[in-house]
C-alpha cells in the first residue's frame, strides 16, 4: 500500500525538480519553496540535491529548521515583523521581505548578537494590487540614503524582490518584471556601482517563472511546480 501510493507522489518531487532546474539558465537560483510541505517531502526534495528553501513564515520555519540536516540555505520570503527577527536570527541565511528601515535595523541587531551576516534583499513593490508588500522607488532611495544604513555590519543588501500581480496577463506580468529589473539597475548604478555583492533579483514563481527568467531574474522561488499544490 505504501510503495503503491506514497512513492510515485514522492518521486514527483525529484522528478519536478530535475526537470524545473534543467529549464533554468545556470546563473539562476532555485529556491524550493516549502511553505505548507512537510518536512518528509522536504527530505525527498533534499535527497535529490536541493539545499535551498524558501519559507513564508517564522513559526513553519523554525519548526523545520531543527528537523531537517544543517547544510540547508533557509529564505525567508513572506512578510516578517520586527519583533520576529530574534526567531529567526540565528538560523536563517536569507531575508527577501525586507520593506522598512526598521526591519533592516532589527535584522542587524539580531545577526549582530549570533555572531552572523544575514543577505537581505529589498522587497519592491511591482504588482497593481493593494495587498502586496513592498517599497516604491523613492522609499528604497530614502532607506539606502539613510547614513545608517551603511553602518550596518551584519547584513548585506544583496538585491531586490518582487512579485507581480496575479493575473493570465501576461504582459502585465512582464511589464512588472522589467520594472523590477529597471529598479535594480538604477539602484545599482546609484548605491552599489562597486559592490558586487548587489547583484540579485529574486522575481518569478511557478506560474510566471520563464517570463521572470526572460526579464533578468537570478533567483526564483518556485513551490507548487515542484511540491504540487498546497493544502490549506
Ligand atoms: C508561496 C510563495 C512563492 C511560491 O509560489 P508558487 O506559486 O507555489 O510557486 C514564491 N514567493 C513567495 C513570496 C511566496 O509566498
Amino acid at each position: 500500500m505504501f510503495v503503491l501510493i506514497f512513492l510515485p507522489l514522492m518521486m514527483q518531487i525529484s522528478e519536478n525538480l530535475k526537470n524545473i532546474l534543467h529549464s533554468l539558465p545556470e546563473k539562476v537560483k532555485l529556491i524550493a519553496v516549502s511553505k505548507n510541505h512537510s518536512v518528509s517531502e522536504i527530505s525527498e526534495a533534499y535527497q535529490a540535491g536541493q539545499k535551498v528553501f524558501g519559507e513564508n513564515k517564522v513559526q513553519e520555519l523554525m519548526e523545520k529548521v531543527d528537523k531537517l540536516p544543517s547544510d540547508i540555505e533557509w529564505h525567508l520570503i513572506g512578510h516578517l515583523q520586527t519583533n520576529k527577527v530574534k526567531y529567526i536570527a540565528p538560523v536563517v541565511n536569507w531575508i527577501h521581505s525586507v520593506d522598512s528601515f526598521k526591519l533592516l535595523k532589527t535584522i542587524n541587531n539580531e545577526a549582530l548578537k549570533h555572531n552572523r551576516h544575514i543577505d537581505c534583499l529589498i522587497q519592491m513593490y511591482i504588482a497593481s494590487e493593494e495587498t502586496k508588500f513592498g517599497l516604491s522607488l523613492p522609499e528604497a532611495k530614502e532607506l539606502l540614503l539613510n547614513p545608517e544604513t551603511s553602518t550596518f555590519t551584519n547584513i548585506r543588501i544583496r538585491g531586490l524582490m518582487g512579485m507581480a500581480s496575479f493575473t493570465d496577463d501576461k504582459n502585465q506580468v512582464r511589464n512588472e518584471f522589467a520594472s523590477l529589473r529597471n529598479y535594480f539597475n538604477e539602484l545599482k548604478q546609484g548605491f552599489f556601482p562597486n559592490n558586487p555583492l548587489f547583484s540579485e533579483i529574486s522575481m518569478g514563481m511557478s506560474d510566471d517563472y520563464p517570463i521572470a527568467i526572460e526579464q533578468g531574474s537570478t533567483m526564483v522561488r518556485i513551490g507548487t511546480a515542484i511540491f504540487g499544490q498546497r493544502v490549506y
